[in-house]
């Protein structure tokens, strides 16, 4: 276990603020948290308005209820003002998201004031004290500096960091090395490739109805996107569904189904599955994007399968779902203890990292995990899980709530981390099978899919 991530405070310190960046749910939960316990705050947003990568996948549903979606503290200022929570057992989208929940309490007459937007934080440090300076760092104030839009840059001091910035816009590349591939940049360029789940049933309908469409991923974006195509195709059966899929398994993909705590999450699951099981997609499984080639307003992708196989398929248009990672670049001045495979908070790694275990149920955890060796900063929200997929908001919460208990000096509080997370379902028992699956393409596991074959060159597994 870490040490305490106590901070000194000299009397200029304890005067700053608590830094927080990044205005989304986590963010103002944080926010709200500290405000709580009487600390002084200001929240830098790199947006123009609040909950901004929220905005981006506004159209999908969220597969947690209400009842897991809101802040114990935010709840409070909100109730107080008047507001009334949503139904508990509703899916909000996201867009509902924000209308019902984050932005009523953005306005809110305590938090609006904290709150600063086209202020993107690009570098953070201790006042004075670079990387490698040791003797007195703890007492400095850190640092921040920030830039709006126009570019303008200013600097501002801060007594702790809780880094809530969030990796929607981070999105991986193409390669399954981790690289774009030869070609991805040209056609990125050209508009023929989205990353993340464009809005495909209604703004951005017009560029995938009627064409040839190449999903890339197997995580819960690239659910919903495949099923937003399935239902794009039943209106324009013109459509064309192509997924491309890196493991040999879906297994996790599908989840747990009626296992699963969060109905909304089994059911995207399950209903993939009927998806895949009507035949009415090309899936390529174990397979990797090697290289794109514009051909006219389309895209020429070389798919290699798990033999060294080159497959051809032609698109109009391909979404990559491949995930996101964290932004490091500002945190080049801090101290900081990471994963190196998840680049997620280290102590957090073994209970979230995909290689190990597939069900994503996360111990509580809190200050202490999120602990970094520069004290008085933390990453918090789904930062904090890196690269990781599984990131629930009640942990997020959860985590901020102790955390801002440590700087105000409640360690017992702090301590009390409580975190009831809905298991997916699909836990560590499936993991020999989609081993299985994952080191051969012919194993036991096949999930029960028509593949159609899309060119002359067939996989090993016929
Ligand atoms: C499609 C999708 C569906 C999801 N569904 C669920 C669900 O059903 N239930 C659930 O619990 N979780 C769900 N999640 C996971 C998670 O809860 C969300 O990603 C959530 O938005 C994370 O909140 P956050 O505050 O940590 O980060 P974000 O919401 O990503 O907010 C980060 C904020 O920081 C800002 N920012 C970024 N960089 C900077 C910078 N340098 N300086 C200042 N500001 C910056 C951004 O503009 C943004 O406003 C889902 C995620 C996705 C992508």
């Amino acid at each position: 276990m870490n040490a305490i991530n106590r901070i000194e405070t000299t009397p200029a310190l304890s005067a700053l603020p608590v830094a927080v960046i990044g205005a989304g749910p986590v963010g103002l939960a944080a926010a709200a948290q500290l405000l709580a316990r009487g600390l002084p705050v200001r929240v830098y947003e790199a947006a123009s308005a609040v909950a901004d990568h929220i905005r981006a996948w506004g159209h999908v549903r969220l597969f947690s209820p209400w009842s897991f979606n809101i802040d114990a503290a935010a709840r409070t200022l909100l109730e107080q003002s008047g507001w009334q929570a949503p139904a508990p057992a509703r899916h909000p989208t996201g867009a509902e998201l924000i209308a019902d929940y984050v932005q009523p309490l953005a306005e809110l007459p305590q938090i609006k004031p904290l709150i600063e937007t086209d202020a993107r934080v690009v570098g953070i440090a201790r006042q004075g004290f670079d990387k490698m300076k040791t003797a007195g760092r703890e007492t400095a104030p850190f640092l921040l500096l920030l830039r709006n839009q126009a570019g303008a840059e200013r600097q501002v001091l801060a007594r702790a960091v809780i880094d809530c910035s969030g990796t929607w816009s981070q999105p991986n590349p193409l390669g399954a090395s981790g690289l774009p591939v030869p070609g991805e940049h040209e056609a990125a360029a050209a508009g023929l490739l989205a990353y993340g789940i464009p809005d495909l049933l209604a703004a951005e309908r017009a560029q995938y109805a009627g064409r040839r469409v190449l999903v890339v991923g197997a995580g819960h974006s690239a659910a919903n996107v495949l099923l937003d195509l399935g239902r794009l195709a039943q209106a324009t059966p013109e459509t064309t569904i192509l997924w491309a899929v890196r493991g040999a398994s879906l297994t996790r993909l599908f989840g747990g189904g009626a296992n699963d705590q969060l109905a909304a999450r089994g059911a995207l699951g399950r209903d993939l599955e009927r998806l895949t099981q009507d035949g009415n997609l090309d899936l390529h499984l174990g397979t990797e994007v090697v290289a794109l080639r514009r051909q006219d307003d389309a895209v020429l992708a070389s798919l290699r399968d798990r033999s060294g196989v080159l497959t051809e398929i032609v698109a109009d248009r391909i979404i990559i779902a491949t995930g996101q990672r964290p932004d490091l670049a500002m945190l080049r001045e801090i101290r900081l203890d990471l994963d190196p495979a998840t680049e997620s908070t280290r102590m957090l790694a073994p209970l979230i990292d995909p290689n190990l275990h597939s069900c994503g149920t996360v111990r509580p955890h809190g200050h202490r995990e999120l602990a970094q060796p520069e004290p008085g900063f933390y990453i918090a929200g789904i930062k904090s899980y890196g690269r990781a997929p599984t990131f629930l908001l009640a942990t997020g919460y959860e985590q901020v709530r102790s955390i801002a208990a440590a700087l105000a000096g409640d360690i017992a509080g702090a301590d009390d981390v409580q975190l009831n997370l809905p298991e997916t379902g699909v836990c560590s028992s499936n993991l020999p099978l989609e081993a299985a699956a994952e080191t051969s393409c012919c194993g036991t596991a096949k999930p029960r899919i028509r593949v159609k074959a899309t060119s002359s060159a067939g996989s090993s597994c016929g």
